[in-house]
């Protein structure tokens, strides 16, 4: 404003405030632009702002810098060419869905799969004319079996939920790109520390960054990093479309949660697997699902694919059943009962009766989950407390 004719009046100059570039030092941490739009001394400038993400910033659906520090962090750590963040998890794979299909398209994906993202694939196929076909997800020979001419993506995830089997990726991932199908992981339970889908063949992973990324149970979002230059700007043009895209403040507690998630995966990873080793001997518990565990049907897989630890996740199964279940979840006093996961507070749920709450018997068998499963998801407290809490809760039943 400095070239403006004469004195501005109070009232012009509470709305145009000095801004303080920083010259001769830089800010350690990552600075929040919060503003939503972007001015220009040029209107090409501006008018090229619109076509494409590496263009000067313009307005926050087409992208922002903090934003964007968040998209290349996690493109950085997932081996990616470039990411995409969004208000949630269910924005980044609702974007990369509608961005890549449409009628007539046929999804190959998990059975597994998180509720939202089934949910959606269910809508997909009953409104939008998106043929949908299910595989277990530790067979390429099913994956192969699979395939038509009209498949366009597989969908996946790297462990699932509750039972924490671990996806064979690179099995799955070889059969879509000899096939020429998009490959795409949700790499929610693992996070890029742990484990890095591109490495094994994904075209796209996938984050709930309010899980892992973020870290502290106060944030919502989503990235989404691509193995490909192409298939990113194509889904960033949907996105400016859609609008699912990422608040700054949310970006900026997001990077701010990433700065420890190598310290948080450890400390996930450990308590988990000293959990679950002692849930497994306790008289009450009759399994325990973790992928730590030698007992595990995928632990050798497990050893390959996320060779630094399992994360933070595990289930087991109670002997007095669903009952059991209510009394064990009511009564721990350190863990919360609360859904959510990937956070530094241990949380505790019943899945059959909640996330997921929509499969009926047969669908919950063949899920692994029965009536008196419990899903922890551990935190980062001290391992000796969160044991003394669960095992006061187990000798109640
Ligand atoms: N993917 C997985 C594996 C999840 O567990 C969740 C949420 O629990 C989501 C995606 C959705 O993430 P959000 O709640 O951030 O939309």
């Amino acid at each position: 404003m400095s070239d403006f004719p004469g004195a501005l009046r109070p009232e012009s100059r509470t709305v145009h405030p000095p801004l303080h570039e920083v010259t001769g030092s830089r800010p350690l941490g990552v600075p929040l632009h919060q503003s939503h739009v972007f001015a220009f001394e040029d209107s090409d400038a501006l008018v090229s702002a619109f076509t494409g993400p590496d263009q000067a910033f313009v307005y926050n659906r087409f992208g922002n810098p903090t934003v964007r520090s968040l998209e290349s962090a996690v493109a950085g750590l997932e081996g990616g060419v470039a990411g995409l963040a969004t208000a949630s998890g269910m924005g980044a794979i609702n974007t990369v869905l509608l961005a890549l299909l449409k009628s007539g398209d046929h999804v190959i994906a998990q059975q597994s799969l998180y509720g939202g993202t089934f949910a959606m694939l269910a809508d997909l196929a009953r409104r939008w004319g998106v043929e949908v076909t299910h595989v277990r997800g530790d067979d390429p020979a099913e994956v192969r079996a699979a395939l038509r001419p009209t498949t366009r993506l597989l969908h996946l995830e790297t462990i699932s939920n509750p039972t924490t089997r671990v996806t064979d990726l690179p099995g799955l991932l070889a059969v879509a790109r000899e096939a020429g199908v998009v490959g795409v992981v949700d790499n929610t339970f693992a996070s890029p520390l742990l484990c890095r889908p591109i490495e094994h063949g994904a075209d796209i992973v996938i984050h709930s960054a309010t899980k892992y990324l973020g870290g502290h149970g106060d944030v919502l979002a989503g990235v989404a990093v691509f193995a490909d230059a192409e298939l990113h700007r194509t889904v960033w043009q949907y996105a400016t479309e859609l609008g699912a895209s990422a608040d700054p403040y949310a970006a900026w507690l997001t990077l701010r949660g990433m700065q420890t998630l190598g310290l948080r995966m450890r400390r996930h990873s450990e308590t988990a697997l000293d959990l679950a080793g002692r849930l497994a001997a306790h008289p009450a518990v009759t399994a325990v699902h973790y992928p730590g565990l030698p007992t595990h049907p995928d632990h050798e897989l497990a050893r390959r694919l996320l060779p630094e630890g399992h994360g933070g996740v595990l289930s087991f199964d109670l002997a007095g059943g669903r009952e059991a279940a209510r009394a064990l979840t009511e009564s721990v006093r350190l863990a919360s009962l609360a859904p959510s996961l990937g956070g530094v507070h241990t949380l505790i749920i019943h899945p059959a009766s909640t996330s997921h709450r929509q499969l009926d018997g047969d669908q919950l068998a063949a899920a692994g989950i029965g009536p008196g499963t419990v899903r922890l998801a551990v935190g980062i407290e001290h391992p000796e407390d969160l044991w003394t809490d669960l095992d006061q809760a187990l000798a109640k039943l």
